[in-house]
Protein backbone atom coordinates (compact mmCIF):
# COMPACT_ATOMS: atom_id res chain seq x y z
CA UNK A 1 0.00 0.00 0.00
CA UNK A 2 2.72 2.73 0.92
CA UNK A 3 4.70 1.21 -2.51
CA UNK A 4 2.02 2.24 -4.16
CA UNK A 5 1.34 5.97 -2.32
CA UNK A 6 5.13 6.45 -2.80
CA UNK A 7 5.03 6.17 -6.76
CA UNK A 8 1.31 7.50 -6.83
CA UNK A 9 2.98 10.88 -5.44
CA UNK A 10 5.95 10.76 -7.30
CA UNK A 11 4.10 11.20 -10.81
CA UNK A 12 1.84 13.53 -9.31
CA UNK A 13 4.83 15.58 -8.58
CA UNK A 14 6.35 15.41 -11.91
CA UNK A 15 3.75 15.30 -14.42
CA UNK A 16 3.41 19.21 -14.81
CA UNK A 17 7.06 19.33 -15.35
CA UNK A 18 7.41 16.46 -17.56
CA UNK A 19 4.25 18.30 -19.31
CA UNK A 20 6.19 21.52 -19.97
CA UNK A 21 9.15 19.28 -21.93
CA UNK A 22 6.52 17.56 -24.09
CA UNK A 23 4.83 21.27 -24.69
CA UNK A 24 8.20 22.76 -25.82
CA UNK A 25 9.73 19.81 -28.07
CA UNK A 26 5.64 20.05 -29.84
CA UNK A 27 6.92 23.72 -29.71
CA UNK A 28 10.06 23.38 -31.35
CA UNK A 29 8.72 20.61 -33.78
CA UNK A 30 6.73 23.30 -35.10
CA UNK A 31 8.71 26.71 -34.76
CA UNK A 32 12.21 25.53 -34.09
CA UNK A 33 14.21 28.54 -32.31
CA UNK A 34 16.68 30.20 -33.56
CA UNK A 35 19.47 28.70 -31.27
CA UNK A 36 19.91 26.15 -28.91
CA UNK A 37 20.50 28.49 -26.35
CA UNK A 38 16.63 30.83 -27.25
CA UNK A 39 15.23 27.28 -27.09
CA UNK A 40 16.79 26.62 -23.21
CA UNK A 41 15.31 29.91 -22.46
CA UNK A 42 12.35 29.03 -23.67
CA UNK A 43 12.33 25.36 -21.91
CA UNK A 44 13.63 26.70 -18.32
CA UNK A 45 10.93 29.31 -18.81
CA UNK A 46 8.04 26.84 -19.18
CA UNK A 47 9.32 24.12 -16.45
CA UNK A 48 9.79 27.11 -13.90
CA UNK A 49 6.32 27.90 -14.46
CA UNK A 50 4.99 24.56 -14.58
CA UNK A 51 6.88 24.29 -11.11
CA UNK A 52 5.28 27.40 -9.34
CA UNK A 53 1.84 25.86 -10.33
CA UNK A 54 2.68 22.84 -9.08
CA UNK A 55 4.05 24.20 -6.32
CA UNK A 56 -0.02 25.88 -5.89
CA UNK A 57 -1.60 22.20 -6.18
CA UNK A 58 0.31 21.11 -3.57
CA UNK A 59 -0.29 24.05 -1.33
CA UNK A 60 -3.88 23.81 -2.04
CA UNK A 61 -5.12 21.45 0.74
CA UNK A 62 -7.40 19.36 -1.59
CA UNK A 63 -8.43 16.15 0.12
CA UNK A 64 -7.73 14.04 -3.19
CA UNK A 65 -3.39 15.69 -2.73
CA UNK A 66 -3.46 14.61 0.91
CA UNK A 67 -4.41 11.12 -0.03
CA UNK A 68 -1.74 10.59 -2.76
CA UNK A 69 0.96 12.16 0.31
CA UNK A 70 -0.27 9.87 2.79
CA UNK A 71 -0.27 13.29 4.93
CA UNK A 72 -0.24 17.27 4.71
CA UNK A 73 3.35 17.42 5.85
CA UNK A 74 4.52 15.21 2.95
CA UNK A 75 2.57 17.45 0.89
CA UNK A 76 4.70 20.57 1.90
CA UNK A 77 7.99 19.02 1.80
CA UNK A 78 7.00 18.67 -1.84
CA UNK A 79 5.08 21.89 -2.19
CA UNK A 80 8.43 23.23 -0.58
CA UNK A 81 10.70 21.38 -3.66
CA UNK A 82 8.47 22.40 -6.18
CA UNK A 83 9.24 25.74 -4.82
CA UNK A 84 13.00 25.02 -5.03
CA UNK A 85 12.97 24.02 -8.70
CA UNK A 86 10.86 26.63 -9.83
CA UNK A 87 13.62 29.19 -8.81
CA UNK A 88 16.23 27.34 -10.30
CA UNK A 89 14.48 27.09 -13.72
CA UNK A 90 13.06 30.58 -13.86
CA UNK A 91 16.35 32.23 -12.61
CA UNK A 92 17.61 30.32 -15.81
CA UNK A 93 15.43 31.70 -18.19
CA UNK A 94 16.46 35.22 -18.20
CA UNK A 95 20.41 34.10 -18.03
CA UNK A 96 19.83 31.92 -21.36
CA UNK A 97 18.18 34.85 -23.02
CA UNK A 98 20.65 37.31 -22.07
CA UNK A 99 23.17 34.89 -23.59
CA UNK A 100 21.41 33.23 -26.28
CA UNK A 101 22.93 36.19 -28.98
CA UNK A 102 25.83 38.40 -27.93
CA UNK A 103 26.60 38.92 -24.42
CA UNK A 104 27.40 42.10 -23.15
CA UNK A 105 26.24 44.94 -20.79
CA UNK A 106 23.38 46.03 -23.07
CA UNK A 107 21.88 42.07 -23.23
CA UNK A 108 22.24 42.09 -19.71
CA UNK A 109 20.29 45.39 -19.08
CA UNK A 110 17.70 44.36 -21.82
CA UNK A 111 16.51 41.04 -20.10
CA UNK A 112 17.76 42.62 -16.36
CA UNK A 113 16.62 46.08 -16.01
CA UNK A 114 12.49 46.98 -16.67
CA UNK A 115 12.39 49.48 -20.11
CA UNK A 116 9.92 49.98 -22.70
CA UNK A 117 9.38 46.82 -23.52
CA UNK A 118 5.99 45.71 -21.45
CA UNK A 119 6.50 41.56 -22.26
CA UNK A 120 9.53 41.48 -20.82
CA UNK A 121 8.60 43.75 -17.59
CA UNK A 122 6.08 41.58 -16.39
CA UNK A 123 8.52 38.37 -16.74
CA UNK A 124 11.35 40.77 -14.36
CA UNK A 125 8.34 41.56 -12.33
CA UNK A 126 7.73 38.19 -11.34
CA UNK A 127 11.73 37.17 -11.32
CA UNK A 128 12.13 40.03 -8.61
CA UNK A 129 9.23 39.69 -6.87
CA UNK A 130 9.79 36.08 -6.53
CA UNK A 131 13.35 36.91 -4.62
CA UNK A 132 12.21 39.52 -2.67
CA UNK A 133 9.48 36.58 -1.43
CA UNK A 134 12.18 33.92 -0.99
CA UNK A 135 14.45 36.14 1.12
CA UNK A 136 11.46 36.22 3.29
CA UNK A 137 11.21 32.63 3.33
CA UNK A 138 15.03 31.07 3.66
CA UNK A 139 17.16 34.40 4.76
CA UNK A 140 15.34 36.42 6.95
CA UNK A 141 13.26 34.81 9.69
CA UNK A 142 9.83 36.46 9.88
CA UNK A 143 7.48 34.87 12.43
CA UNK A 144 5.28 32.45 10.95
CA UNK A 145 1.81 34.54 10.78
CA UNK A 146 3.12 37.94 9.21
CA UNK A 147 5.60 35.52 6.49
CA UNK A 148 2.43 33.60 6.18
CA UNK A 149 0.69 36.66 4.37
CA UNK A 150 4.26 38.07 2.53
CA UNK A 151 3.77 34.00 1.05
CA UNK A 152 0.48 34.33 -0.30
CA UNK A 153 2.20 37.01 -2.74
CA UNK A 154 3.66 33.97 -4.45
CA UNK A 155 0.04 34.29 -6.34
CA UNK A 156 1.02 37.74 -8.09
CA UNK A 157 4.14 35.56 -8.87
CA UNK A 158 2.09 33.40 -10.80
CA UNK A 159 -0.07 35.65 -12.77
CA UNK A 160 2.72 38.12 -13.81
CA UNK A 161 5.02 34.85 -15.31
CA UNK A 162 1.74 33.45 -16.82
CA UNK A 163 1.10 37.36 -18.56
CA UNK A 164 4.81 37.07 -19.73
CA UNK A 165 3.87 33.70 -21.31
CA UNK A 166 0.67 35.19 -23.03
CA UNK A 167 2.28 38.06 -24.00
CA UNK A 168 5.21 36.30 -25.61
CA UNK A 169 3.55 33.05 -26.90
CA UNK A 170 0.71 31.06 -29.03
CA UNK A 171 -0.30 27.91 -30.19
CA UNK A 172 0.26 25.02 -27.48
CA UNK A 173 2.38 26.95 -25.18
CA UNK A 174 -0.44 29.36 -25.06
CA UNK A 175 -2.66 26.44 -24.38
CA UNK A 176 -0.06 25.13 -21.77
CA UNK A 177 0.01 28.36 -20.20
CA UNK A 178 -3.71 29.09 -19.46
CA UNK A 179 -3.56 25.03 -18.12
CA UNK A 180 -1.07 26.09 -15.40
CA UNK A 181 -2.83 29.30 -14.36
CA UNK A 182 -6.03 27.71 -13.98
CA UNK A 183 -4.45 24.92 -12.13
CA UNK A 184 -2.78 27.59 -9.87
CA UNK A 185 -4.92 30.11 -9.18
CA UNK A 186 -8.04 27.53 -8.46
CA UNK A 187 -6.05 25.68 -6.21
CA UNK A 188 -5.24 29.16 -4.68
CA UNK A 189 -8.97 30.01 -4.69
CA UNK A 190 -9.74 27.04 -3.34
CA UNK A 191 -7.34 27.23 0.07
CA UNK A 192 -7.81 31.06 0.28
CA UNK A 193 -11.70 30.64 0.48
CA UNK A 194 -13.54 27.70 -0.10
CA UNK A 195 -11.48 25.09 2.25
CA UNK A 196 -11.71 26.57 5.54
CA UNK A 197 -15.88 26.91 4.54
CA UNK A 198 -16.33 23.61 3.14
CA UNK A 199 -14.15 20.96 4.96
CA UNK A 200 -16.21 20.02 8.04
CA UNK A 201 -16.05 21.93 10.77
CA UNK A 202 -17.23 21.49 14.47
CA UNK A 203 -17.57 23.95 17.04
CA UNK A 204 -16.04 23.06 20.86
CA UNK A 205 -16.30 24.44 24.24
CA UNK A 206 -12.99 24.44 26.64
CA UNK A 207 -14.51 22.47 29.67
CA UNK A 208 -10.94 22.12 31.39
CA UNK A 209 -7.22 23.54 31.38
CA UNK A 210 -3.99 21.46 32.69
CA UNK A 211 -1.18 23.38 32.91
CA UNK A 212 1.94 20.80 32.76
CA UNK A 213 5.12 23.10 32.67
CA UNK A 214 5.42 23.82 28.61
CA UNK A 215 2.33 22.03 27.77
CA UNK A 216 -0.93 23.60 27.79
CA UNK A 217 -3.47 20.75 27.64
CA UNK A 218 -7.14 22.03 26.75
CA UNK A 219 -9.90 19.77 26.66
CA UNK A 220 -12.59 19.84 24.69
CA UNK A 221 -16.18 19.06 24.90
CA UNK A 222 -18.97 19.46 21.46
CA UNK A 223 -21.34 21.95 21.38
CA UNK A 224 -23.34 20.03 19.12
CA UNK A 225 -22.01 17.50 17.08
CA UNK A 226 -19.33 15.24 17.44
CA UNK A 227 -16.23 15.31 15.84
CA UNK A 228 -15.18 11.64 14.26
CA UNK A 229 -11.97 10.86 13.89
CA UNK A 230 -9.01 8.11 14.03
CA UNK A 231 -6.75 7.90 16.54
CA UNK A 232 -3.32 9.82 15.60
CA UNK A 233 -4.88 12.34 13.50
CA UNK A 234 -4.59 15.89 13.75
CA UNK A 235 -7.01 19.31 13.37
CA UNK A 236 -7.06 22.94 13.11
CA UNK A 237 -8.24 24.79 15.94
CA UNK A 238 -9.09 28.37 15.74
CA UNK A 239 -10.89 29.99 18.62
CA UNK A 240 -13.25 31.98 18.18
CA UNK A 241 -14.56 34.25 21.58
CA UNK A 242 -11.30 34.78 22.92
CA UNK A 243 -10.09 38.53 23.06
CA UNK A 244 -6.64 37.27 24.69
CA UNK A 245 -5.88 34.50 22.01
CA UNK A 246 -5.52 35.12 18.36
CA UNK A 247 -7.95 33.78 15.87
CA UNK A 248 -5.49 32.43 13.81
CA UNK A 249 -6.03 28.54 12.73
CA UNK A 250 -3.00 26.14 13.80
CA UNK A 251 -2.95 22.44 13.71
CA UNK A 252 -2.92 19.97 16.56
CA UNK A 253 -3.13 15.94 17.15
CA UNK A 254 -5.67 14.75 19.20
CA UNK A 255 -4.15 13.12 22.12
CA UNK A 256 -7.49 11.09 23.60
CA UNK A 257 -9.13 8.65 22.73
CA UNK A 258 -11.35 8.66 19.45
CA UNK A 259 -14.23 6.92 21.89
CA UNK A 260 -14.45 9.66 24.61
CA UNK A 261 -16.55 12.72 24.25
CA UNK A 262 -13.87 15.11 25.11
CA UNK A 263 -11.38 16.01 22.77
CA UNK A 264 -7.96 16.69 24.25
CA UNK A 265 -5.35 18.84 22.45
CA UNK A 266 -1.87 19.01 24.13
CA UNK A 267 -0.07 21.75 23.07
CA UNK A 268 3.76 22.86 23.47
CA UNK A 269 4.69 26.49 24.07
CA UNK A 270 6.88 27.25 21.38
CA UNK A 271 6.06 30.66 19.89
CA UNK A 272 4.12 33.26 19.36
CA UNK A 273 0.76 31.17 19.41
CA UNK A 274 1.28 28.95 21.55
CA UNK A 275 2.91 30.48 24.12
CA UNK A 276 -0.90 32.35 24.69
CA UNK A 277 -2.75 29.64 24.75
CA UNK A 278 -2.63 29.58 28.83
CA UNK A 279 -4.89 32.90 28.26
CA UNK A 280 -7.42 29.87 27.56
CA UNK A 281 -10.13 30.05 29.84
CA UNK A 282 -13.08 27.69 30.39
CA UNK A 283 -16.17 28.34 28.05
CA UNK A 284 -13.83 29.21 25.18
CA UNK A 285 -15.15 28.93 21.50
CA UNK A 286 -13.43 27.09 19.33
CA UNK A 287 -13.79 25.80 15.89
CA UNK A 288 -12.21 22.49 14.54
CA UNK A 289 -11.64 21.93 11.04
CA UNK A 290 -10.67 18.59 10.28
CA UNK A 291 -9.79 15.78 11.00
CA UNK A 292 -6.77 14.84 8.95
CA UNK A 293 -3.57 12.76 8.21
CA UNK A 294 -2.95 9.37 7.54
CA UNK A 295 -0.69 8.59 10.57
CA UNK A 296 -3.10 5.93 12.08
CA UNK A 297 -2.48 2.66 13.45
CA UNK A 298 -2.45 0.24 10.22
CA UNK A 299 -3.78 -3.28 12.14
CA UNK A 300 -2.73 -5.35 9.25
CA UNK A 301 0.77 -4.74 10.24
CA UNK A 302 0.79 -6.67 13.50
CA UNK A 303 4.34 -6.36 14.67
CA UNK A 304 5.14 -2.23 14.92
CA UNK A 305 7.83 0.22 16.95
CA UNK A 306 6.55 3.60 17.62
CA UNK A 307 9.19 6.10 18.77
CA UNK A 308 7.75 9.17 20.29
CA UNK A 309 10.38 12.77 20.76
CA UNK A 310 9.12 15.48 23.40
CA UNK A 311 6.00 16.58 22.15
CA UNK A 312 5.43 13.81 19.27
CA UNK A 313 4.40 11.86 21.50
CA UNK A 314 0.37 13.00 21.48
CA UNK A 315 -0.73 11.22 18.13
CA UNK A 316 0.82 8.18 20.06
CA UNK A 317 -1.10 9.00 22.95
CA UNK A 318 -4.53 8.17 20.82
CA UNK A 319 -2.83 5.66 18.80
CA UNK A 320 -2.30 3.48 21.86
CA UNK A 321 -5.98 2.94 22.69
CA UNK A 322 -5.89 1.10 19.38
CA UNK A 323 -3.39 -1.22 20.17
CA UNK A 324 -5.02 -4.32 21.53
CA UNK A 325 -4.20 -6.36 18.51
CA UNK A 326 -0.50 -5.35 18.13
CA UNK A 327 2.80 -6.75 18.98
CA UNK A 328 3.73 -3.29 20.10
CA UNK A 329 6.89 -1.86 21.40
CA UNK A 330 6.82 1.74 21.99
CA UNK A 331 9.95 3.78 22.35
CA UNK A 332 9.36 7.30 24.47
CA UNK A 333 12.35 9.62 24.54
CA UNK A 334 12.08 12.83 26.27
CA UNK A 335 15.37 15.30 27.51
CA UNK A 336 14.55 13.86 31.50
CA UNK A 337 12.22 12.66 34.00
CA UNK A 338 10.69 16.20 34.43
CA UNK A 339 9.75 16.29 30.67
CA UNK A 340 8.26 13.21 30.36
CA UNK A 341 4.81 14.10 31.45
CA UNK A 342 2.63 11.78 29.72
CA UNK A 343 5.05 8.68 31.06
CA UNK A 344 2.91 7.58 33.84
CA UNK A 345 -0.23 7.82 31.16
CA UNK A 346 1.94 5.77 28.83
CA UNK A 347 2.78 3.56 31.75
CA UNK A 348 -0.42 2.57 32.79
CA UNK A 349 -1.80 2.13 29.07
CA UNK A 350 1.02 -0.16 28.96
CA UNK A 351 -0.38 -2.29 31.03
CA UNK A 352 -3.41 -2.13 30.56
CA UNK A 353 -2.77 -2.93 26.46
CA UNK A 354 0.00 -4.97 26.96
CA UNK A 355 2.62 -3.49 24.97
CA UNK A 356 6.48 -2.62 25.58
CA UNK A 357 7.01 0.91 26.70
CA UNK A 358 10.99 2.21 27.17
CA UNK A 359 11.21 5.10 28.10
CA UNK A 360 14.55 6.75 26.43
CA UNK A 361 15.87 10.00 28.93
CA UNK A 362 18.35 12.01 26.16
CA UNK A 363 20.11 13.67 28.61
CA UNK A 364 21.56 10.77 30.26
CA UNK A 365 21.02 8.14 27.69
CA UNK A 366 22.26 10.41 24.70
CA UNK A 367 20.51 10.56 21.29
CA UNK A 368 18.84 7.65 20.24
CA UNK A 369 21.35 5.65 17.74
CA UNK A 370 21.84 2.83 15.24
CA UNK A 371 23.20 1.18 18.56
CA UNK A 372 20.41 1.82 20.49
CA UNK A 373 18.22 0.45 18.28
CA UNK A 374 19.73 -2.77 17.63
CA UNK A 375 20.61 -3.53 21.80
CA UNK A 376 16.61 -2.56 22.75
CA UNK A 377 14.58 -3.76 19.94
CA UNK A 378 16.78 -6.47 18.35
CA UNK A 379 13.84 -7.55 16.08
CA UNK A 380 13.12 -4.22 14.56
CA UNK A 381 13.44 -4.78 10.82
CA UNK A 382 10.59 -7.26 11.42
CA UNK A 383 8.07 -4.37 12.62
CA UNK A 384 6.30 -1.34 10.87
CA UNK A 385 8.02 1.79 12.25
CA UNK A 386 6.06 5.05 13.34
CA UNK A 387 8.22 7.97 14.48
CA UNK A 388 6.74 11.42 15.35
CA UNK A 389 9.25 14.11 16.92
CA UNK A 390 11.76 17.32 16.35
CA UNK A 391 12.23 17.25 12.63
CA UNK A 392 16.41 16.82 13.24
CA UNK A 393 14.96 13.26 15.27
CA UNK A 394 12.75 11.77 12.92
CA UNK A 395 14.60 12.08 9.41
CA UNK A 396 18.36 11.68 11.50
CA UNK A 397 16.35 8.27 12.90
CA UNK A 398 14.63 7.53 9.38
CA UNK A 399 18.24 7.20 7.31
CA UNK A 400 19.95 5.28 10.33
CA UNK A 401 17.18 2.88 10.01
CA UNK A 402 17.28 2.66 6.32
CA UNK A 403 21.12 2.18 6.67
CA UNK A 404 20.50 0.09 8.85
CA UNK A 405 18.37 -2.27 6.16
CA UNK A 406 14.35 -0.92 7.39
CA UNK A 407 12.91 -0.53 3.51
CA UNK A 408 11.87 3.62 3.59
CA UNK A 409 7.97 2.67 3.14
CA UNK A 410 8.13 0.60 6.55
CA UNK A 411 8.91 3.90 8.13
CA UNK A 412 6.01 6.31 8.67
CA UNK A 413 6.07 9.88 10.08
CA UNK A 414 4.23 12.97 10.84
CA UNK A 415 5.83 15.93 10.86
CA UNK A 416 4.78 19.07 12.96
CA UNK A 417 6.28 21.80 11.05
CA UNK A 418 4.31 22.48 7.73
CA UNK A 419 6.98 25.44 6.66
C1 LIG B 1 0.21 17.79 11.74
C2 LIG B 1 0.64 18.63 12.92
C3 LIG B 1 0.32 18.23 14.20
C4 LIG B 1 0.75 18.99 15.29
N1 LIG B 1 0.45 18.57 16.55
C5 LIG B 1 0.91 19.25 17.61
C6 LIG B 1 0.63 18.84 18.94
O1 LIG B 1 -0.09 17.88 19.18
N2 LIG B 1 1.14 19.58 19.95
C7 LIG B 1 1.93 20.68 19.75
O2 LIG B 1 2.36 21.30 20.70
N3 LIG B 1 2.20 21.10 18.50
C8 LIG B 1 1.71 20.42 17.44
N4 LIG B 1 1.97 20.86 16.16
C9 LIG B 1 2.82 22.06 16.00
C10 LIG B 1 2.00 23.30 16.19
O3 LIG B 1 1.04 23.44 15.18
C11 LIG B 1 2.96 24.50 16.13
O4 LIG B 1 3.86 24.37 17.18
C12 LIG B 1 2.26 25.79 16.29
O5 LIG B 1 1.39 26.02 15.21
C13 LIG B 1 3.32 26.87 16.39
O6 LIG B 1 2.75 28.14 16.35
P1 LIG B 1 3.46 29.36 17.11
O7 LIG B 1 2.93 30.62 16.53
O8 LIG B 1 3.36 29.19 18.57
O9 LIG B 1 5.00 29.17 16.76
P2 LIG B 1 5.86 29.80 15.61
O10 LIG B 1 7.24 29.90 16.14
O11 LIG B 1 5.21 30.98 14.98
O12 LIG B 1 5.82 28.63 14.52
C14 LIG B 1 6.67 27.50 14.61
C15 LIG B 1 6.37 26.62 13.40
O13 LIG B 1 5.03 26.09 13.56
C16 LIG B 1 4.38 26.05 12.28
N5 LIG B 1 3.18 26.92 12.31
C17 LIG B 1 3.03 28.09 12.95
N6 LIG B 1 1.81 28.59 12.77
C18 LIG B 1 1.16 27.70 11.98
C19 LIG B 1 -0.15 27.66 11.41
N7 LIG B 1 -1.06 28.61 11.63
N8 LIG B 1 -0.47 26.60 10.63
C20 LIG B 1 0.44 25.63 10.38
N9 LIG B 1 1.68 25.59 10.91
C21 LIG B 1 2.03 26.64 11.69
C22 LIG B 1 5.39 26.53 11.26
O14 LIG B 1 6.06 25.39 10.77
C23 LIG B 1 6.34 27.35 12.06
O15 LIG B 1 7.61 27.40 11.48
C24 LIG B 1 1.52 20.15 15.08
C25 LIG B 1 1.81 20.56 13.78
C26 LIG B 1 1.37 19.82 12.71
C27 LIG B 1 1.70 20.27 11.32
Amino acid sequence: MFLKSSLLNKIFFWILPLLAIFVWVLDAYASPPVTIVKGLAKLSGLIGIAFIANSFLHASRFGFVEKIYGGLDKVYKSHKKSGRYAYVFIFLHPLFLATSSVFNLESLKLHYIPGSLLNYNTGMGAFYLLNILLLFTLVIKLPYHIWKYTHKLMIVVLFLSSVHVFQNSFGVVWLFNFVLIVLGTGSFIYREWIYGNLDKKYIYEISAIRNLGIINELQLKPRAEKLLFKAGQFVFIKFLDSNLISKEAHPFSISSDPHDEIIRISAKSLGDYTSTLDRARVGDLVKIVGPHGYFTVDKTERKQLWISGGIGTTPFLSMVNDSDVLDLVFVHSNKNNNDAVYLSELQEKSKAKDFKLIPHFSDSEGFINAEYIQNNIPDFKEREIYICGPSVMMYALRDMLIKLGVEKDRIKFEDFNFK
